[in-house]
């Protein structure tokens, strides 16, 4: 950088798909560029600290392969031959194609598809509002958080617990099915300080020795899907102890005597044969929970991964409520903070023109809707047509055997609106340039954490890059869409939304940078009864009643059970696959955002798995061997990372590496399924049998 510049710090929000959505101090070197990005210090939960990919957002923003102009598709699809044309024929063509579509197939045969590569309200969900004017296919996302987010809720009656940054005054931090120095890395910050400050403990609750374990206090290295199990043991010994809060219990919760006799015979040695913790381990970390008063579980979406998943986070999350933790500062549980925002979207989604008869169609069973699955077509006729914003389904969807066939389809018609040329753009018929966070305005809340916030524009887009909101406005003139929200700039959604919701205006809101919207801690603590009509904390749920999306009750809810436990609805390993597989996320992707930029290419390097030393050696299998995976869904090969911080017969592998970094081409969601997971529907990438070989470098 010229020594002599003008640097701007500039404010905004980071708008990646990670709860931190930490708050950024942005060097804007002569107003037109981007340099370093700092955590602010101002903001408390942020607390000046960022990841590492996100400090170098210069060499993704300003990176050459980047999408600069629309494109479209000149030879067979998948091969990556484009041609340069004008946004009116991009967007004329994208127009016609759907009327198209809609005139022989119905409205319903578009399906407009987006999920959370940005995590701003304007730019990810405005899409929505094209899909509910014009009547095609809704969307249904359950690719991410329904499984844990309904886990909590059936609790405490809301998504809502602890002040997350009174972990730094805990003594005693729970960090459980979630890895947050990989994924959110303000986590640490928080509970770091109470161990330095107070000398409190950090323990880890997770299937394999991630980068979080390493540094916790305490390790509790369970197989996968056995967290129930492990949480009911806990609980267990909590009874059987006398550490149980009994008046708290008594005043705060439905039926504790009923969870007391129920968990007699959920022993520690139970537990430890299904989740291979050792009894000691479990019998040690249940008396460290109920004798610690500040113990803050710090629940994650792990949770949401696995097909036991929502019964396994309610069975963590009964555990404070057992111990009474809640009522003490630095005590009780956090998963997330959808329920204090009071978002009203419906402006930005055009809620007023939902017509509950349209179809709603999964985003996880993405593959089987476009290979003419009846039931995942909802009994109606086939997709035709597509928009996609924000999301690579073709590298992270479930089933991708599935999804690629869906995407080869020469009778489906593809748009996709992106900043790389991902795996995804290069199926399509027309590809649009994005822009990125800080060359559009946009509205955001933080899921880890209690700030909303507005993260203006800084800079120019490059090239002829558009928002996802100039897109939905431009094609809405094009579809005849007639909304409120297709006549707004983004400021004006911004604006209209923040009024709506209560929460001022635009402007000072702006200039405000953050406002802190975290409940007294009473509330926070649910000190005045929890949030179910009859104020207490629920151990038993009727999982027919709870609350659900637009998807209704999926899977097998009728069998899960109504007090806290090990269900076996995952899919366990056999004799033709002797391996459970969960794959996690790494530190330098964020999904498949970064996947592109050369610093976090170097650091995730090839596709790995990490299997137990003792299974690699039954199998002849050494460090750095190229080994496939396979199940019933399909195979992929990875090279073997030989790692004794997993139970014997679990496989690890993190990051979603781009199809094509695979030896033989196939990504690891070849074996992930799209079955809906019970009871609101959700993809179990955690939750996978599967067989291993030796692989020759030619698979
Ligand atoms: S930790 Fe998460 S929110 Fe914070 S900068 Fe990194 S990706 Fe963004």
């Amino acid at each position: 950088m010229n020594q002599h510049a003008k640097v701007d710090i500039r404010h905004s929000t980071c708008p990646h798909d990670c709860p931190s959505a930490c708050a950024l101090d942005v060097e804007v070197p002569e107003g037109r560029s981007i340099g370093r990005i700092r955590g602010s210090k101002q903001q408390t939960y942020t607390a000046g600290v960022v990841c590492a990919k996100v400090a170098r957002y210069a060499e993704r923003i300003h990176h050459s392969e980047r999408l600069m102009y629309p494109l479209r598709r000149t030879g067979p699809k998948g091969s990556g031959q484009f041609a340069r044309i004008s946004w009116d024929e991009a967007l004329d063509e994208i127009a016609a194609r759907f009327d198209a579509a809609e005139r022989e197939f119905g409205a319903e045969s578009v399906w407009p598809y987006y999920y959370a590569g940005t995590m701003g309200l304007v730019m990810r969900d405005g899409l929505n509002r094209l899909s509910h004017v014009k009547k095609y296919s809704r969307f249904y996302a359950t690719i991410c958080s329904t499984i844990a987010r309904i886990g909590f809720t059936v609790g405490t009656g809301k998504i809502a617990g602890v002040d997350p940054r009174e972990m730094g005054v805990s003594d005693l931090v729970v960090i459980w099915g979630t890895n947050p120095v990989n994924t959110q890395v303000n986590v640490m910050t928080h509970a770091s300080r109470a161990r330095k400050e107070r000398g409190a403990k950090i323990a880890a609750v997770d299937v394999y020795n991630n980068e979080t374990m390493k540094q916790a206090d305490i390790k509790i290295l369970l197989r996968p899907g056995t967290d129930g199990a492990f949480a009911c043991a806990v609980m267990h010994v909590l009874f059987r102890e006398g550490l149980a809060d009994r008046d708290y219990l008594a005043r705060y919760t439905d039926c504790p005597d009923q969870l007391e006799a129920h968990l007699k015979t959920r022993t520690p040695a139970w537990a430890s044969a299904i989740s291979g913790v050792p009894v000691e381990e479990i019998e040690a970390f249940a008396r460290m929970v109920g004798q610690t008063k500040r113990s803050f579980f710090r629940l994650g979406y792990g949770f949401t991964r696995s097909r036991n998943g929502a019964a396994q986070m309610h069975a963590a999350l009964c555990i404070p409520a057992v111990t009474g933790a809640w009522q003490y500062e630095g005590g009780g549980a956090f998963f997330n903070n959808a329920g204090i925002w009071r978002f009203d979207e419906s402006i930005i989604e055009g809620h007023d023109a939902i017509d509950p008869a349209t179809r709603v169609l999964d985003q996880s069973k993405i593959g089987r809707i476009l290979t003419g699955d009846a039931e995942a077509l909802k009994g109606g006729g086939p997709v035709k047509a597509m928009l996609i914003q924000n999301t690579n389904p073709m590298t992270v969807a479930p089933e991708q055997a599935l999804v690629r066939q869906g995407f080869a389809r020469e009778d489906l018609f593809v748009a996709v609106h992106e900043q790389f040329m991902t795996e995804t753009a290069q199926m399509a018929d027309i590809v649009l340039p994005a822009t990125m966070f800080m060359e559009h305005d946009d509205l955001y809340y933080g899921g880890g954490h209690q700030h909303i916030s507005v993260g203006p524009k800084l800079i120019d887009p490059p090239g002829e890059c558009r928002s996802n909101h100039e897109v939905m406005q431009a094609l809405g003139r094009r579809l005849n869409a007639v909304h409120p929200g297709f006549d707004m700039t983004a400021r004006e959604l911004i604006d209209a939304t923040l009024k709506k919701s209560g929460h001022g205006d635009i402007d000072t809101l702006e200039a405000e940078l953050w406002r802190d919207l975290q409940p007294d801690f009473r509330t926070s603590h649910y000190l005045d009864g929890f949030a179910h009509a009859d104020g207490k904390f629920h151990f038993k749920v009727d999982w027919g009643r709870v609350p659900v999306g637009s998807g209704g009750l999926m899977g097998a809810w009728e069998r899960m059970p109504s007090l806290p436990d090990h269900w076996t609805i995952i899919e366990e390993a056999d004799e033709q696959h002797p391996f459970r597989l969960a794959t996690s996320p790494s530190r330098s992707f964020l999904n498949t955002s970064f996947n592109e930029t050369p610093s976090s290419q170097a650091r995730e390097g090839a596709p790995t798995v990490m299997i137990h030393p003792e299974d690699a050696k039954a199998l002849s299998v050494a460090d750095g061997d190229p080994v496939t995976l396979g199940n019933m869904r399909g195979e992929t090969t990875l090279t073997a990372r030989l790692f004794d911080g997993v139970r014997r017969g679990v496989l690890i592998a993190e990051s979603i590496h781009p199809n094509k970094a695979h030896i033989g081409g196939r990504g690891i969601n070849m074996l992930t399924g799209a079955e809906a997971v019970a009871p609101v529907g959700g993809a179990a990438f955690h939750d996978n049998k599967v067989w291993l070989r030796k692989a020759s470098t030619l698979a």
